[in-house]
């Protein structure tokens, strides 16, 4: 009999999760507080479809890109698009690492890249940069298509409030199902690593079509993204995108909702202006759109974790979302967790070797002794 799985949140993680219950024969109902998905960090991020070049200080990380990153396109490659030209900078002054020690750590991890002297962004105070290969995600095709392919399984503006598991069962809303997965980003039940809520704020920029991407790496830096319009850009900058720290969802939600337009134009003034210090025509060739609101649930630590985790309690899954290129980790994840439920515990099967090894000499008349 197929089992039932009940999955909080329409982001990203959900959807894929529940994508790849459904064409595995489970039974899933989706549920979505909002009237559509991806609405929440899912619709509201960079849309970069990330490699690894981000994370130079954390190995787990890396190596999830680098490998989401193959499984994205296979999977899901109709949802982004190539970035003509993608560059990542190390500055003179203000990154924590020297450009060759970045290049050593690239290298390392197995992802490639080539080394540029110059590129269409006019860059100044620059240590080196390489050319990259990453892409855009392409948000409003992902909210289409996992709309019509979960059409049956979704229940979209219920809110679960009340979770009770049994020996045998989960009991969501009052309805039972046999696991239940949270993939609310922490908002619902806590994930299984120490984490905060930070309120977030990208800026919308216009500007001509194919202008390259410029991140820089590592540490208080920022960088310029395209997105799935041709004309539109993100500015994303560590020290100012950050609009709080709270240990709780509620807190972090007030927070997100009180921002109102006069600390946005004074966060304007601060990103345009790090913007300037290295991108020479930022302020003649961007012009502000608005801005992106969000909320992160970001690990505790200063090493850039941007890994994803897998929590269990009971017949409950929880998922610390990564980015959005390690939504395979997590399914897999919680498929092995699942599969070790229905093998039982494992028994002790006593060793038959020495008994094979010795009937395989006498079959070739060896004698060995002993
Ligand atoms: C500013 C910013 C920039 C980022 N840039 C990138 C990037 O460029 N590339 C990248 O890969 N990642 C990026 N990320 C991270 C990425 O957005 C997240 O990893 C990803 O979207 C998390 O997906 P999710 O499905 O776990 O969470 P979400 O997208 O937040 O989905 C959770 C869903 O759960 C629903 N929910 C919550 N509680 C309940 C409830 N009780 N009942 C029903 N539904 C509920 C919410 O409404 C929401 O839709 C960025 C994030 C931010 C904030």
């Amino acid at each position: 009999m197929s089992r039932k799985i009940a999955i909080i949140g329409g982001g990203w993680y959900g959807c894929h999760i529940a994508s790849s219950l459904m064409a595995l024969g489970f039974s899933v109902r989706l549920f979505e507080q909002n009237d559509r998905l991806l609405h929440e960090a899912s619709g509201n991020n960079q849309f970069r479809l990330h490699l690894g070049f981000h994370y130079p200080r954390h190995a787990t990380t890396r190596i999830q890109s680098r490998d989401g990153f193959s499984r994205f396109l296979e999977r899901y490659g109709d949802l982004s698009r190539p970035i003509e030209e993608n560059i990542y900078a190390v500055p003179r002054r203000t990154s924590l690492l020297d450009f060759d020690t970045y290049k050593l750590i690239m290298t390392a991890t197995g992802i490639s890249y080539k080394t540029v002297d110059q590129c269409g962004a006019d860059l100044r105070e620059i240590e080196g940069m390489i050319l990259a290969e990453e892409r855009v995600i392409l948000i409003e095709k992902a909210r289409h298509y996992f709309s019509a392919h979960l059409r049956q399984a979704l229940s979209l503006s219920v809110r679960i409030e009340s979770v009770e598991q049994t020996d045998r069962h989960v009991l969501v809303n009052g309805e039972r199902f046999d696991y239940m997965v949270d993939a609310t980003w922490g908002h619902f039940t806590p994930v299984p690593i120490q984490t905060f809520f930070e309120p977030t704020l990208l800026l919308y920029f216009e500007a001509a079509p194919n202008l390259p991407a410029v991140t820089f790496v590592d540490g208080p830096l920022y960088s310029i993204y395209p997105t799935e319009e041709p004309r539109v850009y993100t500015l994303s900058s560590v020290p100012h995108t950050p609009l709080g720290r709270y240990s709780s969802s509620a807190e972090a939600c007030a927070a997100r909702d009180s921002v109102n337009s006069d600390l946005i134009r004074s966060k304007l003034e601060l990103m345009v202006n790090q913007a300037c210090e290295n991108v020479t025509y930022f302020h003649d060739q961007y012009r502000f759109l608005g801005p992106q609101i969000a909320i992160k649930t970001k690990p505790i630590g200063g090493s850039d974790d941007r890994s994803c985790y897998v929590g269990r309690q009971g017949r409950i899954f929880s998922v610390m979302s990564g980015k959005i290129d390690t939504i395979f980790f997590a399914t897999e994840r919680i498929l092995s967790m699942m599969e070790a439920d229905s093998d039982g515990p494992s028994q002790d099967i006593p060793s038959s070797l020495l008994a094979n090894i010795r009937a395989k000499t006498v079959q070739i008349g060896m004698d060995i002794g002993g």
